[in-house]
């Protein structure tokens, strides 16, 4: 059904499309300067780290520590049994999460910034439309994060994102966990020390972006643990068995298949930007949805329009939650002050680069 969209009759000064880390800095900075500000988000206020990454994944991490720590006290001043109770951990990481939406809302609000409900998209270089109404403003910050990357196999809509694990009421006795990133290694860990068996399937190298002496010492451990690494495996489909799914992998030539009552995709995450429309505001990006970005994380193509943290194709970046309060921080005095302010990522490995995995589009 076709809404009616209703203008505003005075432009913003900017808009911020994503509540999270990276769109944070820019809102605030602004506002502080007594610019007009909008920040946009179509799901609860605050963003990955705080809602479905870092944070509520830091609560189940450090239960796992805790019950691992008391199996290596065990005979050494320490007794007893310390299981994970998965409900009751996961009625404990609400008490982080959800506080947070209202409590991030409230506190735009209170600086002076309005806030927007709905999926935010461009109908022209200067304005966008959200839940009916258009917006128009002088500049915009995509801080629109990203999501998981479409894999494009037989089945994948039953694989379940880092989302719905973070949301699991009751964790199945097994896990298959696709990819051998962080995610899939945390996850796995985690389940594990809850009493799951857990499989991580890679394609490729482990961690490749981390430290490799690191990595191969926790390969080591992993497997120890009885976690199943299965590496220079790909994942070439899924099919409902049962109450689960069974896993088609092809092991460097050789077809095998296993089975899993859940398979939780952690196959690499790309931008989020694909609802955006950037085509109606001239917005250029890298082949996975990255916006194109000059050295003052301005859009090569339209200048009204900087990006921010993960959704930003920035040359050394990576999609981490410091890195996108720093540029955020940086979006902010280059909008305040005028493009000055270029992003230092040598403290980070660039082997992720985005500008070196993908080619250039308009
Ligand atoms: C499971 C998991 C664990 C992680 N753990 C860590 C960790 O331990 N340490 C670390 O540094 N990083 C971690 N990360 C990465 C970190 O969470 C991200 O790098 C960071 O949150 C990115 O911030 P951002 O502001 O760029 O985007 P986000 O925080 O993702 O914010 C983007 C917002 O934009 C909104 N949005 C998108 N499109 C639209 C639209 N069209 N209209 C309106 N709103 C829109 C989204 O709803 C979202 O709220 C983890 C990520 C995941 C998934």
């Amino acid at each position: 059904m076709l809404r009616s969209v209703k203008t505003l009759t005075q432009p913003l000064d900017l808009i911020v499309i994503g509540t999270g880390t990276a769109g944070s800095a820019p809102a605030y900075r602004c506002r502080k300067a007594g610019w007009r500000v909008a920040v946009v988000d179509e799901l609860p206020y605050g963003g990955t780290c705080a809602l479905r990454g870092c944070d509520p994944k830091k609560v189940l991490v450090g239960a796992a520590e805790l019950a691992d720590w008391h199996r290596r006290m065990q005979g050494r001043g320490v007794s007893g049994d310390a299981h994970i109770s998965w409900p009751e951990l996961m009625q404990f990481k609400r008490t982080f999460t959800d506080p947070v939406p209202a409590d991030r809302e409230k506190a735009f609000q209170e600086a002076g910034i309005a806030t927007y409900h709905g999926p935010a998209r461009f109908m022209s270089p200067e304005r966008l439309s959200v839940d009916g109404q258009m917006l128009e403003a002088r500049h915009f910050v995509v801080a629109a994060g990203a999501k998981p990357r479409h894999l494009g196999i037989p089945g994948e809509e039953y694989l379940l994102t880092s989302t719905a694990f973070l949301e699991l009421d009751q964790l199945p006795p097994r896990i298959a966990f696709l990819g051998a990133g962080y995610i899939s290694f945390e996850f796995a860990h985690v389940s594990r020390r809850a009493g799951a068996q857990a499989t991580i399937i890679g394609r490729g190298k482990p961690l490749r972006q981390f430290e490799q002496d690191l990595v191969t010492r926790l390969v080591h451990h992993t497997r120890s643990l009885g976690i199943e690494l299965r590496l220079d495996t790909e994942v070439t489909g899924l099919e409902q068995r049962g109450g689960g799914y069974r896993v088609r992998l092809d092991a460097q030539g050789r077809s095998e298949t296993i089975d899993a009552d859940l398979v939780i995709h952690g196959g690499g995450r790309v931008p989020n930007t694909e609802g955006l429309d950037f085509s109606a505001a001239d917005v250029a990006t890298e082949p996975d949805g990255g916006v194109r970005v000059n050295e003052f994380l301005q859009s090569v193509t339209n200048p009204r329009v900087y990006a921010a943290g993960d959704a930003a194709a920035s040359p050394g970046s990576l999609p981490l939650t410091p890195v996108a309060g720093y540029v955020g921080a940086i979006v902010a005095s280059n909008l305040l002050k005028g493009n000055a302010r270029r992003p230092d990522y040598r403290g980070i490995r660039a082997s992720c680069s985005r500008s070196r995995r993908s080619r250039v589009s308009a």
